[in-house]
């Protein structure tokens, strides 16, 4: 192993105030509320205290965004809106580093992700998004905004999901109400500061903080159109009760469980590339991450061996390290709730090998791990541990791997690894997942629609697919 002097980035760059209020109409307000804290997870320092958004709050946000969208933003022409949509896109730029800081230290993702991957890809989608607001005509699903969008969001990418939620709203003319995680609320706030800074009309966006009852609150708010979550499972499923019988439109962006499939023919050190950037970007702490291995059995062996020594290298630690390729895991909850998953499987007879690595003695980590002698009966190969938990299970045919593959409640992404064109494109047409990568993995571009089949949720974002969520269908033949 080599040694590597530290590279950390300036934290000077940003501003973290000790408390922040609520964003409602254009102005930072206290709420009614309580407060809770949010944590650096690789430090556990206290980085500021939050407000909780009320019952009372959330009505406020919502009248804001309602008196918004009547008054001002839904008369607005496409290209009146784009300009604001193109002006956010730049600030992002602008602030790129301020943002990606403090997505880094309030997350604990490497700021070579934040830096390179999120922050980029969010101005991205806001450019993308302002592109289509004077051509709503085009999309094939209506010119015709919803009104008012309740959108909540996670912490594992919290700015890259305010971007795909608030992004096509806006840019379809509706106004919007939006909740960041408890654990990464700050950047959200940021958000917020360049809206005003973008002079974005009061009550556009509105971003109110807390846990899950102010999301409860959100979904559940008579005077909300369209929700908008992504999150959890169990969550969207209790999202998808509370909003049932109202008229409200839902889409729903939940968990995964995805298989990596690597054939005998596969370029095997692209491949083990390709699984490491698959469970192990963004600490797995990634929906579409490819948490199951699957592996021709006779190439696993070797697969394995330099998988092994691949990850061996992996360098986990301070977020903001410039060298840093597995940061902290984002709280203690998952910390615990990735250890129990780890320990059960070891406890069904998994063989567990975890990669050699001092861990910091302060904040949440937990070493690049890797499970071999995995069954599908076995919890690690079925249950989302949305951690650096990789479970190897081997097949011999294509069908075997296909049918292993689609044996799952989720159904959002999958990769295949071989050299041959007309398997990997029988392989994506068998394979039960949204988004097929090809000798690739983790791969986002504001073009193409994202989404999952089963429990990984319904409804898609990104591309123009992503435009049907926020607008009234009215084109012949459709469902208004
Ligand atoms: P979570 O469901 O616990 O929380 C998500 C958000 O919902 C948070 O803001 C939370 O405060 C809020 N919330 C909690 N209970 C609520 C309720 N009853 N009503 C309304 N809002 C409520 O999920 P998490 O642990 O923050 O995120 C991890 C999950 O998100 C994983 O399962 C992951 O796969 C999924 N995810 C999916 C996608 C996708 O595009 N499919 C993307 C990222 C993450």
């Amino acid at each position: 192993m080599f040694e590597y002097a530290p590279a950390p980035e300036s934290r000077a760059i940003v501003d973290i105030k000790p408390s922040y209020g609520l964003f409602i109409n254009g102005e930072f307000v206290d709420g009614n509320g309580t407060s809770f804290k949010t944590v650096n997870p690789a430090t556990e320092e206290v980085l500021a205290e939050v407000a909780e958004a009320s019952d009372v709050d959330v009505d406020e946000a919502v009248k804001a965004a309602r008196r918004a969208y009547t008054r001002v933003w839904s008369r607005m022409s496409g290209a009146e809106r784009a300009k604001y949509l193109y002006r956010i896109a730049r600030i992002i730029q602008e602030r790129g580093r301020e943002l990606a800081v403090l997505e880094s230290i309030d997350n604990g993702k490497p700021i070579k992700e934040s830096r390179d991957v999120d922050v980029p890809i969010v101005a991205a989608h806001f450019f993308y998004y302002a592109g289509w607001a004077d051509k709503l005509k085009y999309s094939g699903y209506g010119e015709t905004p919803l009104g008012v969008a309740g959108q909540v969001i996670p912490w594992n990418f919290p700015l890259l999901m305010l971007a795909w939620k608030i992004a096509p709203a806006l840019a379809c003319g509706n106004t919007v109400v939006l909740k960041p995680a408890e654990t990464t609320p700050l950047t959200a706030l940021l958000f917020a500061e360049i809206c005003q800074q973008a002079d974005l009309p009061p009550g556009v966006v509105n971003i109110v903080t807390g846990a899950g009852d102010t999301g409860r609150s959100i979904v559940s708010h008579p005077d909300v159109d369209k929700v908008a979550f992504t999150g959890s499972t169990e969550v969207g499923k209790a999202i998808a009760r509370a909003v049932a019988g109202s008229d409200k439109k839902v889409t729903l962006e939940l968990g995964g469980k995805a298989a990596n499939i690597v054939f005998d023919d596969a370029p095997l050190d692209q491949a083990v590339e390709g699984i490491v950037n698959g469970i192990f970007f963004n600490q797995g702490h990634v929906c579409c991450a490819g948490s199951r291995l699957l592996v021709q059995e006779s190439v696993a062996d070797e697969v394995m061996s330099r998988l092994k020594r691949r990850m061996a290298t992996l360098r986990v630690g301070d977020p903001l390290d410039k060298n840093t390729d597995v940061g902290a895991i984002n709280s203690a909850e998952q910390l615990a709730k990735i250890r129990e998953l780890s320990a059960i499987g070891e406890s069904e007879g998994a063989e567990r090998w975890s990669a050699p690595c001092d861990l910091p003695a302060n904040g949440y980590w937990f070493a690049p791990t890797v499970f071999t002698g995995v069954s599908q009966a076995h919890r690690i190969a079925r249950e989302e541990i949305f951690g650096p938990v990789l479970s190897v299970l081997t097949f011999r045919t294509p069908s075997e791997a296909v049918e292993k593959a689609n044996n799952t409640p989720f159904g959002l992404s999958a990769g295949v690894w071989t050299d041959k064109g007309s398997r990997i494109l029988s392989m994506a047409n068998r394979l039960r997942a949204g988004v097929v990568w090809a000798n690739t993995f983790n791969k986002f571009d504001p073009t193409s629609p994202f989404g999952g089949y089963k429990e990984s949720g319904y409804g898609r974002e990104g591309g123009r697919h992503g435009l049907e969520a926020y607008l009234r269908n009215t084109e012949k033949g459709a469902d208004a």
